[in-house]
């Protein structure tokens, strides 16, 4: 039998915005209805569910259940006009992105497949995307700056940001300006209208929880601040929000007024600290410029990440939410510990305090990255670390083992000394991201390991 239909590219379908085929691809089998339902009957279906078949027909791909890996640079066009017209969509010419596959630089099916799930998880029109984590954030810069530009940013940000955003665009002419993550409105007002006075504001850029003091940024506060100080303008900045720590399950801060999410997909996304990839989430509106940087520069996803990804947002919420409890337990066992100074968990933000407000406003849970500060120093911390045999001993977060580092001494070495002090990055504090093991054992990890500190 010819693999017709495996070679018959996916047509480029939205699902549930009544894209109708032109005459020249009616030859090619079109996504049935049966595999883009978003509900049954009047019941809006979940992300959870709609993650095993969301945007994928069988029929393309001779019956196979799950979406194959599509290994190829290029796609074959039926005609010289549809081939027109689909690069009528990547270059621009036509508003609404490609129609059909083009370029692997572009789009491909596997990608496609996982971008349509993607947005799924926070109600968005579109998602994109990308290598990594940080050629998201870059090409997401790359798309919205100027020379003369001012960046507004929460502050702290994951050390590679903040070297693009003060290093590699600094060379590039443009400025920044940063308010502290915990921000009320008249402060991330009066930033926001010092950057106005500096130049046109590019972007306003956040990230929550900071990493690592774990301090919220209150978005509601900033999508009020910018209408407050920039309203007439019809060329607002976007609000650009990093959501790796806690999204897409336990913050989904489009909601609140965020016009782009971003992510390291290498984290909790991805899962299991075998891959590495990022994306963005939106409007379409606002990530077409996005989307032409990525075209031209080439930082999308390959396919095989792309499939990685597609098996890891199966398992999810399982996977988040068993996280989650495990470091609610965990947090437990050693907030009351003997050698346990304190432990920066989101779960444990003081009744009434402005952090707990914007937890209640803007987070569905805790997520299970937090901070342990053991009593003493760099000793202390090292002995806990060097005696833990379950958790391992290494940085990144949001896999399915549990895993332990050191800021200070790791991933925030190179920050200035006085810097470490305003960001409470102290010898004393070790950074924790809990997997989905046994709970109980991984108590008796901590319990033995703080034994012999
Ligand atoms: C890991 C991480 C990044 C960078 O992502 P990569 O996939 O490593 O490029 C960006 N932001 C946050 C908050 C991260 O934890």
């Amino acid at each position: 039998m010819p693999c017709r239909r495996l070679l018959a590219a996916r047509p480029r379908l939205r699902p549930g915005k009544g894209v109708t085929m032109t005459d020249d691809s009616n030859a090619r089998p079109k996504r049935t209805m049966r595999h883009q339902a978003r509900s049954i009957g009047n019941r809006k279906l979940k992300p959870a569910t709609m993650m095993m078949g969301h945007g994928y027909d069988p029929r393309l791909s001779e019956g196979a259940l799950k979406p194959p890996i599509f290994l190829t640079s290029t796609f074959v066009f039926e005609s010289a006009a549809d081939g027109k017209r689909f690069f009528e969509g990547v270059t621009g010419v036509r508003p609404g992105g490609a129609e059909g596959l083009v370029y692997g630089r572009f789009n491909g099916p596997d990608q496609e497949i996982l971008e349509d799930r993607l947005a799924l998880w926070e109600d968005a029109e579109e998602a994109l995307t990308f290598s990594s984590g940080m050629s998201a954030i870059a090409t997401t810069f790359l798309a919205l700056v100027r020379p003369g530009d001012v960046i507004v940013h929460s502050a702290p940000l994951y050390a590679a940001t903040e070297t693009l955003i003060g290093r590699i665009l600094g060379k590039l002419g443009v400025t920044w300006l940063d308010f502290p993550a915990g921000a009320t409105q008249p402060e991330i007002e009066a930033v926001i209208d010092a950057a106005k006075a500096k130049g046109r504001i590019a972007a306003i850029y956040l990230e929550s929880p900071a990493n690592p003091t774990n301090a919220l940024v209150d978005v509601e506060a900033v999508h009020a601040a910018r209408a407050a100080v920039l309203g007439g303008s019809d060329d607002l900045p976007p609000i650009v929000i990093d959501n790796t720590f806690l999204g897409p399950l336990w913050a989904q801060p489009l909601a609140q007024g965020a016009d782009v999410t971003i992510y390291s997909l290498t984290k909790y996304v991805g899962g299991h600290s075998d891959l590495v990839a990022g994306a963005c989430i939106g409007a379409t509106s606002v990530l077409t410029p996005i989307r032409m940087m990525r075209n031209t520069i080439g930082t999308i996803t390959d396919p095989h990440t792309a499939w990685m990804l597609l098996r890891s947002l199966e398992t999810l919420e399982l996977r988040m939410s068993r996280a989650g409890e495990n470091a609610a337990k965990v947090c437990a066992f050693l907030r009351d510990h003997a050698k346990i100074e304190r432990v920066g968990y989101l779960g444990f933000l003081e009744e009434g305090s402005r952090q707990a407000d914007i937890y209640a406003r803007h987070c569905s849970g805790a997520g299970s990255t937090f901070s342990v500060i053991v009593k003493g120093g760099e000793a202390e911390a090292f002995r806990l670390l060097d005696n833990l045999r379950l958790v391992k001993l290494a940085v990144s977060l949001g896999g399915t083992e549990s895993l332990a580092s050191h800021p200070a001494a790791m991933t925030h070495l190179s920050v200035a000394p006085a810097r470490k002090l305003e960001l409470g990055i102290t010898d004393n504090l070790v950074r924790v991201s809990i997997g989905v093991e046994d709970a109980g054992d991984l108590i008796a990890d901590f319990d033995q390991a703080l034994a012999a500190v």
